[in-house]
């Protein structure tokens, strides 16, 4: 409204000077053209009585041409016409008591209009007795009708005046408030909005004019913020990824060397607990109880060698023996493996499998890892669950190398409606040993081969989870440069 206001205050007085102006020409004209008509009706009124007083004192006397006058005065309204003489020849007769110029002007014969005398008009006509004397029709009119006129003139230029500044004032206000006010306070709003952050409402103008073209640049700039700022936290999330899987990285090869020594130092300790068991268990001199007792040794021995075994296969990166393997296939013949576990527990197990799936690499190894990744997540599914095999190509971004261009993967989704993960535990199930689970059910390296592996691979595996909310892993296996184009999904890894 202040600009309402400041257009009103610089309008109104130009519309009101303008109207003045108007009206003091107009009312300036309308006094000419009046005083012309009255001139006009003077001369002509002079000259009638002028012709008919010289008429009449030429056929009769002065006498009766003074009585024509009388006459037409009785008639007139607001108009008196009387006979002045230059040399009054009784008292009773008027004088021409005007200036020695009036007098020369009426000698010469021209007729003298027009004369403003205080609240009357006074004009002459000349006039010659009957004796060539020279006198005058003298005609006299009361201003008061021009008057009259003129302050009507004004009043009503007045009111027309006021009710134009009104209506001007009134059509300024209207046309600001639809035109500059409101679509102002909306991109005074809208920029406020954008200030805060918020870049999700944008500004629809019906008026096709600047403001439109403002709020159009107003919507599009939004956009480009809000473009530039979902690709600048993309790539936040990405370089945070990148790090998270170096740190990995970098504890995996501490801890792998770690537990390669230890597997070493093991190993042979482990060999001979073994084989001395197996002689006590396979002695048939001996009580049934101390082979009883030996079978149990033997079999905690096997245990501890499966486990040392796996934590060499996690330690030495064997490489892998590449072919072209159908992960579609492998991903099934998995499932059949596995279902009757799930069964057992009441969790459904189900496999999608979507275009050209087939990758280089070590069919032994793809399956286990995704073997790992199907148990892990019969094991964290209460009965009625669901464990969603899907397997289809996609786009992504190696964590490795953010800022290289996203390139084709074959992807392994493994999503579970179990118990999921917790965001502390998150952090370190691709840690060899990590493990939630029971003494005896779980030795925490199912996740860190299986990132081995996949790293061999040239690939990665992410995971996304909440507690309480299931979980998703996916395995990026590097899709071969010949692979069939079909439905590439592009994602951010
Ligand atoms: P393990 O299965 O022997 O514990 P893993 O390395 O395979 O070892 O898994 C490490 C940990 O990761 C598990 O103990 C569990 O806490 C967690 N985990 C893995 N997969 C899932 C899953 N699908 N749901 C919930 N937790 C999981």
């Amino acid at each position: 409204m202040k600009l309402a206001n400041k257009l009103i205050a610089a309008i109104t007085p130009v519309v009101v000077v303008g109207i003045a102006l108007y009206a003091t020409l107009r009312i300036g004209a309308e006094r000419d053209r009046f005083e012309q008509e009255m001139s006009h009706d003077h001369g002509h009124l002079g000259h009638a009585l002028a012709a008919a007083v010289e008429a009449v004192a030429d056929e009769f006397d002065d006498t009766h041409a003074a009585s024509i006058v009388d006459r037409a005065n009785r008639r007139g309204r607001g108009v008196q016409a009387s006979i002045v003489w230059a040399s009054p020849r009784t008292a009773k007769e008027g004088r021409i008591d005007e200036e020695p110029q009036v007098l020369r002007a009426l000698e010469k014969g021209d007729d003298v209009l027009m004369l403003d005398r205080g609240a009357a008009k006074v004009s002459y006509v000349p006039l010659r007795g009957h004796d060539g004397s020279l006198g005058a029709i003298r005609i006299s009119e009361s201003r008061d009708a021009e008057v009259r006129y003129v302050r009507t003139t004004v009043l009503r230029l007045t009111l027309v005046a006021l009710a134009l500044a009104i209506a001007c004032a009134a059509a300024v206000t209207l046309l600001t408030i639809r035109f500059i006010a409101r679509p102002l306070e909306s991109l005074v709003s809208q920029a406020r909005r954008i200030g805060e952050g918020d870049l999700s409402s944008r500004l629809a103008f019906s008026q096709r004019d600047e403001m439109h073209e403002l709020a159009d640049e107003m919507n599009a700039m939004c956009e480009r913020i809000a473009d530039a700022q979902s690709r600048a936290q993309a790539e936040t999330a990405r370089r945070l990824a990148a790090l998270t899987q170096l740190r990995h990285a970098d504890r995996l090869s501490t801890v792998g060397t770690l537990a390669s020594g230890l597997a070493h130092e093991l190993g042979t300790p482990l060999n001979v607990v073994s084989g001395r068991a197996t002689l006590i268990f396979q002695d048939p001199s001996k009580p049934e109880a101390v082979k009883k007792n030996a079978k149990i040794v033997v079999e905690q021995a096997e245990r501890m060698t499966r486990i040392i075994r796996q934590m060499l296969d996690f330690a030495r990166r064997r490489e892998p023996q590449k072919g072209r393997v159908d992960i579609g296939e492998l991903a099934s013949r998995t499932v059949t493996m596995l279902e009757p576990i799930g069964r057992k527990k009441g969790v459904h197990i189900s496999l999608s499998s979507e275009g050209d799936v087939t990758v280089d690499a070590d069919s032994n190894g793809v399956q286990q890892v995704l073997t790992n990744l199907v148990m892990n997540a019969v094991q964290a599914t209460e009965k009625d669950g669901r464990v969603e095999i899907a397997v289809r190509v996609e786009k992504a971004h190696s964590p490795d190398d953010v800022d290289s261009p996203s390139k084709e993967y074959v992807c392994i989704h493994v999503r579970d409606t179990g118990g999921g993960i917790s965001d502390a535990a998150k952090d370190h199930i691709f840690e060899p040993f990590f493990t939630t689970k029971d003494v005896g059910e779980g030795t925490g390296l199912g996740l860190s081969v299986s990132y081995g592996i996949v790293q061999d691979h040239g690939g990665f595996i992410s995971v996304d989870s909440k507690l309480g909310e299931g979980a998703h892993f996916v395995v990026y296996l590097p899709a071969p440069t010949d692979l069939k184009k079909t439905s590439i999904a592009d994602h951010g890894s």
